[in-house]
């Protein structure tokens, strides 16, 4: 298989583009299509500081190395954030997350925070398997989104960029098709405001970028990165995601650019009518603890249960 763009052998062939293309031609592709997802949908507008989060996985480290291209060529400043969940499960899960993350933000002179939920907030995310109810990895999505915009306002940045990849998204949008969620539908923005009263927008700037591009750019790049998944994923959510997951895939192959029709479709018509629908902000209510909002009749937000029930603790109203 020959380079479309040379007389190099390609590395990857991207059927829904319908080219093959060498090492050297791919990350310049890779890199030029990031930019223009990044413009067409103006992803970072008035963004000056941005924070971005960093498992230590393929795709938060090729997000990092993304951002901080485009952060030297227009000027935005970038902090990298790593939380450490206290997931271990006999694999030190977290604190090799921790280490793949420190690892790229030296490698590119990155100014970055790690933080210790433990430390921060008195419980890990093992600890809340057998005492919080619902699925342990709500629970981790929770507290990391919960946890990430705190530190991004103490660190006075105004955006959050996350690496959701093009088949996460399509996973979600499918499992949500099938479960009816149409309040988690309504929420997938790839591009979230700030919560009422606060400035940290959340972005996915890599939302409609192919895990398998992802991955060939991270490993071509030469990027460190974690190749483990979450001890937890294998337990909880299970079967009927992977199986999504793999038949997405399977549509994939036999209709290439399904994913991304798929997602860019959903996010640029169905999901604006969702949230018009079932997202009312003024119904919102204040957690009587933090002061974060809060779904409609709760007098504390979900994260504050969970802290809750796992230390007794309160945390300081704002
Ligand atoms: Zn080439
Ligand atoms: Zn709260």
């Amino acid at each position: 298989m020959k380079c479309s763009k040379c007389e190099n052998k390609a590395i990857i062939k991207i059927p829904y583009a319908n080219i093959a293309l060498c090492k050297d031609h791919f990350i310049e592709w890779f890199e030029r299509r990031f930019e223009r997802i990044v413009d067409k949908y103006k992803m970072f507008e008035g963004s000056k500081r941005i924070a971005v989060a960093v498992s230590g996985g393929k795709d938060s480290t090729t997000l990092l190395h993304l951002m901080k291209k485009l952060g030297d060529n227009r000027g935005l400043e970038i902090i990298g954030i790593n939380i450490d969940l206290g997931i271990d499960m006999g694999k030190a899960y977290s604190s090799k997350s921790t280490e793949y993350a420190v690892k790229n933000f030296e490698i590119l002179g990155v100014k970055y925070r790690v933080v210790k939920i433990k430390e921060r907030y008195g419980f890990t995310i093992d600890e809340t398997k057998h005492k919080i109810r619902r699925p342990i990895c709500s629970t981790c999505g929770l507290v990391k989104r919960y946890t990430l915009t705190e530190i991004a306002e103490e660190e006075n940045a105004d955006t959050i960029v996350t690496g959701h990849n093009l088949n996460d998204m399509a996973q979600f949008i499918m499992s949500g098709y099938f479960s009816g969620d149409v309040q988690d539908l309504a929420r997938l923005d790839v591009i979230t405001p700030p919560e009422k009263g606060y400035k940290v927008k959340k972005v996915k700037p890599l939302f409609l970028m192919y895990e398998k591009e992802i991955l060939t750019y991270a490993i071509v790049k030469g990027i460190p990165f974690l190749y483990d998944s979450c001890p937890h994923t294998f337990r909880v959510g299970g079967v009927t995601q992977d199986t999504i997951r793999r038949k997405l895939e399977e549509m994939e192959e036999a209709i290439p650019g399904y994913m991304l029709m798929l997602v860019e479709n959903f996010i640029n018509k169905i999901q604006p009518a969702l949230k018009e629908k079932y997202i009312k902000e003024e119904e919102l209510g204040k957690c009587k603890i933090c002061g974060r909002p809060t779904t409609k009749g709760r007098e504390i937000c979900s994260f504050c249960a969970v802290r809750l029930k796992m230390t007794g603790e309160k945390v300081n109203v704002r």
